[in-house]
């Protein structure tokens, strides 16, 4: 029986429920009067019941089609602005007890090196993140009791928040872990992590079951509550995510919204993030054997309808996901990319010998590149670590954010952030054409205290101070 407050996954993810809005989605996405209604009320930037998210989906009308990809990315725009912000994963270690299908570090491949950084290891790593310009991590580790405990994680975020090398410091560290205990996510928010982040991989409850054979992680339910046991241990910020291209898309999306929805329900707080995973190829892994395959097109009107159904919502896409793909998507929604990514256990001090990576990047380039590429683009890149440290988390955060008042943190923190990564890491093509960006942006800070506040700021950044946040 369907029920968003439930605590129950059965309840809030009712199976029922997703099929009965798939057909009621099917039915009306081809009523061109239904959907110019739900685009009309999508335009009041208040978000949509997942049914009539999952009609504009559905919806194969072009017109329509091209009002809803515009609707989306100035539905990004009015909430975000143009900034972007980067990030990068860090894998500390690739031991695993789960057989998940479709990652290659499930405990049966014998294929790939399995390493687990120990403390110095971290400290290379970090050090190399930072030279590179990063300031916002994403900790990756595979779940093993023994090889990963909590008392690891909690010493790696320890040491991350520690180094200090040059002008460098990782200030936001979000975390991607197994589904664990409210004590554990209690000692995840002391450790003073960003985001809580853990993909549900699929919402269908047979097709999940078929993935997952065996471990911890194979308990559906354990992991789908697990955004509430981090609520409940006091983290105020989760990530949700699907891995599209295993199951139905339709499928997924319908409950992706209906999660966010019931989080919305329980906690007043919906997902801080929502990112867009694809099934990418690997050591055994294999992304033509799934059934879920979809086009970049379908992948962009995934982005576009996320973006309209939940606007407050950061959205993540990553280098699994080509630049061509990317460029797209930035369009429609995608408010944070990662750049410069190495996705095995120690990639980032020195290039891998032994194959320990969890898939293959689809987006090679440096940082700087990316960066670069961004700002051609017409996009900020930032490094913006801000509203964690301000104490604007959950539903503070949501407060600013659905008034659409958080650009006005958003904007000037980009370019703070983007003129430190200027002056300490850019080659001098990235260094030009930046100053020149902020040069252009300064001028659209609205308020003029502020505009004159910022513009000391990065004269002072210039001259060696760092670390300013709004
Ligand atoms: Fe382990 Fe996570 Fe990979 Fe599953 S997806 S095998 S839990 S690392
Ligand atoms: Fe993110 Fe807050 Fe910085 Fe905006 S001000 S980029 S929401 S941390």
């Amino acid at each position: 029986m369907y029920d968003p407050k439930s605590l129950r996954a059965q309840e809030f993810i009712d199976h029922g429920e997703v099929l009965e809005s798939l057909s009621w989605a099917s039915e009306n996405s081809k009523d061109g009067a239904v959907i110019r209604s739900i685009i009309e009320k999508a335009r009041l930037r208040k978000g949509l019941p997942h049914r009539e998210a999952l009609a504009l989906l559905d919806c194969e009308d072009p017109e329509l089609n091209a009002e809803i990809l515009a609707l989306a990315k100035r539905i990004k725009m009015d909430y975000y602005g143009n900034r972007i912000v980067m990030f990068a994963p860090l894998y500390l270690s690739n031991y695993c007890v789960n057989g998940c299908l479709y990652c290659p570090y499930h405990s049966t491949n014998k294929n790939i090196a399995r390493k687990k950084l120990s403390m110095e290891d971290i400290v290379r790593e970090v050090t190399a993140l930072q030279d590179m310009g990063h300031k916002r991590l994403a900790l990756e580790a595979g779940e093993h009791p023994a090889m990963n405990p909590i008392e690891y994680i909690l010493e790696s975020i320890a040491a991350i928040y520690s180094i200090k090398h040059k002008n460098g410091a990782i200030r936001r560290v979000n975390v991607n872990i197994a589904a664990t205990t409210v004590e554990n996510y209690e000692k995840l928010r002391d450790a003073g992590i960003g985001t809580y982040i853990l993909f549900q991989e699929t919402y269908d409850r047979a097709a999940y079951s078929e993935l997952h054979p065996y471990g911890p992680k194979s308990d559906y339910d354990w992991h789908t509550e697990a955004m509430d046991r981090a609520q409940f241990g006091g983290i105020d910020d989760v990530g949700l995510g699907v891995l599209f291209g295993l199951e139905n898309y339709r499928y997924e999306f319908a409950a992706l919204m209906m999660h966010a929805e019931h989080l919305e329900a329980v906690h007043g707080v919906g997902p801080h993030t929502i990112s867009v995973p694809r099934v990418r190829a690997a050591d055994d892994i294999d992304p033509g054997a799934f059934r879920g395959g979809i086009t970049d097109d379908t992948f962009a009107k995934i982005v576009a309808c996320i973006r309209i159904s939940v606007p407050y919502t950061g959205m993540i896409v990553s280098t699994r996901e080509s630049r061509e793909c990317r460029e797209k998507v930035l369009e429609l929604g995608v408010s944070q990319i990662s750049g410069g990514s190495r996705t095995s256990v120690g990639g980032y001090f020195e290039r891998e010998t032994e194959n320990s990576s969890q898939f293959e990047v689809n987006d090679n380039r440096s940082l700087d590149e990316v960066i670069g590429w961004l700002m051609e683009r017409g996009h900020i890149p930032s490094f913006c670590t801000a509203c964690y440290r301000e104490g604007r988390t959950g539903d503070r955060f949501m407060a600013l954010c659905k008034s659409g008042k958080i650009l006005n943190c958003c904007h000037p923190n980009a370019l703070m952030t983007l003129k430190e990564y200027l002056v300490d890491y850019a080659t001098p093509r990235t260094l030009e054409m930046g100053n020149a960006l902020i040069d252009s942006e300064i001028g659209v800070v609205p308020n003029a205290k502020l505009r004159a506040l910022v513009a000391r700021k990065l004269t002072e950044i210039e001259q060696g101070a760092r670390d300013f946040r709004i």
